[in-house]
C-alpha cells in the first residue's frame, strides 16, 4: 500500500519532461499517453525497490493508475480520449464471467446429455438489489448470461443444470422461477435414521468390532451433520490406531463422539478438590433436574473430566428418537435444565461460579425464542418479533419490532428463565439427598453412565419421589414419569 501510494510524489520530477515532451510533438493521443504510462511503468518497475516483489499485472495495474493520476492533475486536452481508452480496459476485464458462462454453455450442448454443476451459486445468483453502482457490475452480467443461457433451453436437450446454495433466501427470484432452477431439494441435517446410514458408509472404511451398534451411536450424534459423521468416524479409528488395535469398538466411536462436541480429555489439567466438587455438583444438578421433570430426555452419560473445549465436565441427555415439535413445557423444562447446574451450585454451596456461562447462553437463546417466534407469550401472541434471516447459516434472527416492545421481551425472557431457575432450585432442594449422593458418586468415578444415575436415583428415591411429587402440581403426571423411570 505504502508503495502504491508513494510513486506518484517519487516520480514526480520525471512525469514532468515526458509531459513536455509529448506537449511539443503536439496532439500524439491515446496511443502517446500509454506510451508515456509503459516508460513510467518501465522506470518504476526498475528504479522503485518496493515495487520489485509485485507482479506484472500489479505493476500494469499501477501504471494505469499512474497515467491517470497525471491526466487529472495536469488537465491534458485529450483527457476524453484517454478515459475512452480506459473504459475500454474495463470492458475487457469486465464479462469474462459471462463469456465463461456462455462456454460453458456451448460446451454443455454440444456434449450433451450432461450434467452443469455450479457449486454456492449465491456468488453469482444474489439478488440484484441496484446498490451497485452502473451497470457495468461484473456479477450482474454473469448472472444476466446465466439466466439468457438457461431460457434457450428445450425441453428435452439432455442438459440438466444444478445447483447448490446454502442460502436459498438471497437468490434472485428470476433464477427460481419456472423455467429456470425450478425444483428444490432442501438437503436438511440428517435425522435418526439418516445418521446411522450416513455413520454405516464412512465405517465402510474402518474395520469394526462386533460390539458397534449404529443405532446408539445414532442417538448420541443428535444433531451432527454428515460431515460431523464422517469426522466421527475418522476420529474412532485414529482412536484405535492410537491403542494398537485393529478394530474400531464402540467405546471408540463413543469417545469420538464426545471429542467432536466437547473437544479432547484434558489428561494434565488439574483441578482443585473443591473445584471438581463444585463441578460434580453442577453436573449431577443438571441431570436430576432433567430427570425430575417430565418430558425431559433420560440422561445418557454424565462426566467431569475436563475437555479441551474448555468445559469442565457435561451431561449427555439422548433423545429416544427425532423431535420434530416441542411443547411449549418441553421448552421450559430444557431452559429449567439448564439452570440446573447453577442451581446446585447455590443450593449447596450458596456460592455462584464462571462455570455456567454456556447454560446461560442456551437457556436465554430458548427463552428467547419461545417468545419472539414461537408466539409462547400470552401478550404477543402470534406476532413474529423476530425472523430469522439465514436459515441455514447459523440461524441468525434480527428483531422486527419498535424499542417499546424490546424492553418488554427482554424483561419477559428475564421472567422466562427466572421461573424455571427457580422451578430447577426447588427441585434440587427437594431432593437435596439424592443430589449429594449422586455428587458423590460421580466425584469419585469421575464418570458415570445413565443407567447407573438411574440406579441410585431409584434405589430408595421412589417413594420419595412420589410423595415430594404430590406438593407439585398434578400428581398423576408425575406417578407416570416415576414409571417411565423405572422402565
Ligand atoms: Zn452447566
Amino acid at each position: 500500500c505504502i508503495g502504491y501510494l508513494t510513486i506518484p510524489v517519487f516520480l514526480a520530477g520525471k512525469i514532468e519532461v515526458f509531459v513536455k515532451k509529448l506537449g511539443s510533438k503536439g496532439g500524439a493521443g491515446t496511443t502517446g499517453i500509454i506510451a508515456i504510462a509503459a516508460v513510467i511503468g518501465c522506470y518504476a518497475y526498475v528504479d522503485a525497490p518496493y515495487l520489485i516483489a509485485l507482479n506484472a499485472g500489479t505493476v500494469a495495474m499501477i501504471v494505469g493508475f499512474l497515467a491517470m493520476l497525471i491526466l487529472q492533475s495536469i488537465q491534458v486536452k485529450f483527457k476524453q480520449e484517454w478515459l475512452n481508452a480506459w473504459g475500454m480496459i474495463i470492458a475487457m476485464f469486465v464479462g469474462m464471467g459471462a463469456a465463461k458462462v456462455r462456454d460453458l454453455f456451448k460446451q454443455a450442448n454440444e456434449k450433451a446429455p450432461c450434467i452443469v454443476f455450479i457449486d454456492e451459486i449465491d456468488a453469482i445468483g444474489k439478488k440484484r438489489d441496484g446498490q451497485m453502482a452502473g451497470g457495468n457490475d461484473e456479477r450482474e452480467q454473469t448472472l444476466n448470461q446465466l439466466l439468457t443461457e438457461m431460457d434457450g433451453f428445450e425441453g428435452n436437450n439432455g442438459v440438466i443444470i444444478l445447483a447448490a446454495t446454502n442460502r436459498p433466501e438471497s437468490l434472485d427470484p428470476a433464477l427460481t422461477r419456472p423455467g429456470r432452477f425450478d425444483r428444490r431439494v432442501p438437503v436438511e441435517l440428517p435425522d435418526l435414521e439418516g445418521r446411522e446410514a450416513i455413520l454405516k458408509v464412512h465405517a465402510k472404511k474402518v474395520q469394526l468390532s462386533d460390539d458397534v451398534d449404529f443405532h446408539t451411536i445414532a442417538r448420541m450424534a443428535s444433531g451432527a451433520s454428515g460431515a460431523e459423521l464422517a469426522n466421527i468416524v475418522n476420529e474412532a479409528a485414529l482412536r484405535a490406531v492410537r491403542d494398537n488395535r485393529e478394530v474400531v469398538t464402540e467405546a471408540d466411536l463413543e469417545e469420538s463422539i464426545e471429542v467432536v462436541i466437547a473437544g479432547y480429555q484434558k489428561k494434565n489439567a488439574v483441578l482443585s478438590d473443591q473445584e471438581k466438587k463444585v463441578v460434580a455438583y453442577h453436573e449431577i444438578g443438571h441431570a436430576l433436574v432433567a430427570a425430575m421433570q417430565t418430558h425431559s430426555a433420560p440422561v445418557q452419560k454424565i462426566t467431569i473430566i475436563p475437555r479441551t473445549s474448555g468445559a469442565l465436565g457435561y451431561t449427555m441427555q439422548v433423545e429416544q428418537g427425532d423431535k420434530y415439535l416441542l411443547t411449549k413445557q418441553e421448552l421450559e423444562n430444557k431452559i429449567a435444565t439448564f439452570t440446573g447446574g447453577r442451581a446446585a451450585e447455590e443450593v449447596v454451596f450458596g456460592e455462584i461460579t464462571t462455570g455456567a456461562s454456556n447454560d446461560i447462553e442456551q437457556a436465554t437463546k430458548i427463552a428467547r425464542a419461545m417468545i419472539t417466534r414461537y408466539g409462547m407469550s400470552d401478550d404477543f401472541d402470534m406476532v413474529a418479533m423476530e425472523t430469522v434471516t439465514n436459515q441455514y447459516l447459523g440461524g441468525d434472527a434480527s428483531l422486527a419490532c419498535s424499542a417499546d416492545t424490546q424492553n418488554e421481551i427482554d424483561r419477559k425472557v428475564v421472567e422466562l428463565v427466572k421461573r424455571e431457575h427457580e422451578k430447577a432450585k426447588k427441585i434440587l432442594l427437594d431432593n437435596r439427598q439424592k443430589l449429594d449422593e449422586l455428587s458423590n458418586y460421580l466425584y469419585e468415578k469421575e464418570t458415570i453412565t445413565g443407567d447407573e444415575f438411574m440406579a441410585i436415583l431409584n434405589g430408595e428415591a421412589k417413594k420419595e419421589t412420589n410423595t415430594e411429587t404430590k406438593i407439585e402440581s398434578g400428581a398423576e403426571k408425575k406417578e407416570a414419569d416415576a414409571d417411565e423411570q423405572t422402565i
